[in-house]
């Protein structure tokens, strides 16, 4: 249900109530932007500038932590998230010179952080080839892109001028091999052959293209010899570089997660409320485990993460799921 206005009623007058795209049960409205890029002052993150150039996205994830976004829009359903889904549209001029700003004092813009932009929509909206466009024509920028969906080679051409002017990092998301399994997290994302593929022709192309296992599913995608796996097949595709972390449980998404776990991998439920029972993140033993567990493989197979320290084994393993 969308309440225009409700929690942040500046935003009303910008939302528009045409549909744009309709398509297997999603729906694609256009917003006003000042611009596609916003600031980011967490001290959390690494980037100082984010760029999201939808708001919702319709792969679908189960486990999305940025569902409680759709919250500012006014859109109450946690599902809606990935059915109502607005394009930004921007002051291309706006846009420009937040760039240019960014390339002069060497930020770091991330594309991607909240929605994937290169999700359905964007075969016919083209809001994230419109921003790239733009982007290449700097030089000096530091940029990095993090997507599920295939289509970023559409953008072969425009991501290899932008290496070869600015410095460019992507990550293509994948969580695991399991095909059946990725399917009922990931409705509309892309398969993991396809998303390796992915990665193997960016990589073929000469650009920096790394692996983003997150978040790990406690119980459903942290077995060490599937993680070995999925290491090992991002290895074959040329890929040198990867990133983890955790599942992140934070309300709506906590409790669209859960139902999911209820209804789909009953057994383990009742791990899920012991383990995050009090929190919206797994911390402690069995954490540090995973974590380098998954470093130890990585290493193994020549891929580096550049925020991973020394790698350590926990002296005691804690077992909070089976
Ligand atoms: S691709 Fe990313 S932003 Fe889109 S639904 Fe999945 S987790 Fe959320």
């Amino acid at each position: 249900m969308i309440r225009p206005g409700v929690p942040a009623p500046n935003l009303a007058p910008l939302l528009g109530r045409e549909v744009v795209r309709e398509r297997d049960g999603v729906r694609y409205f256009e917003l006003e932007a000042r611009s596609l890029m916003n600031r980011c002052t967490s001290e959390y993150v690494p980037f100082d500038w984010t760029v999201n150039p939808y708001r919702g996205c319709a792969m679908g994830c189960r486990y999305c932590y940025a569902t409680y976004s759709h919250g500012y829009l006014g859109v109450e359903e946690a599902d809606d998230f990935h059915r109502v889904i607005y394009a930004k549209k921007d002051s291309e001029g706006e846009t420009l010179r937040r760039l240019a700003r960014a390339a002069h004092r060497g930020e770091l813009v991330a594309l991607g952080t909240v929605t994937d932009p290169y999700q359905p929509g964007e075969t016919e909206l083209g809001s994230t080839r419109s921003f790239l466009q733009k982007v290449a024509c700097l030089r000096g920028l530091r940029v990095g892109i993090t997507t599920k969906g295939a289509l970023i080679l559409r953008d072969l051409d425009l991501l290899k001028t932008i290496h070869g002017r600015s410095s460019l990092h992507i990550q293509v998301s994948l969580i695991s091999l399991d095909r059946s399994l990725v399917r009922r997290l990931e409705p509309l994302a892309p398969p993991p052959e396809v998303r390796l593929e992915v990665l193997s022709r960016l990589v073929g192309a000469g650009l920096d293209a790394g692996i983003s296992i997150t978040p790990i599913l406690p119980g459903l995608t942290d077995a060490p010899r599937d993680l070995e796996a999925l290491l090992a097949a991002a290895a074959g595709a040329g890929v040198q570089r990867f990133f983890r972390g955790f599942l992140f449980l934070r309300s709506p998404t906590r409790e669209k997660y859960l139902a999911w776990v209820e209804r789909e991998e009953p057994r383990l439920l009742p791990a899920y409320l012991r383990a995050y029972g009090s929190g919206s993140r797994l911390k402690g033993a069995y954490t540090t485990r995973i974590l380098a567990t998954v470093d130890r493989l990585a290493a193994r197979y020549g891929l580096t993460n550049e925020h991973m320290g020394p790698v350590r084994v926990p002296p005691r393993q804690l077992r909070l799921f089976p």
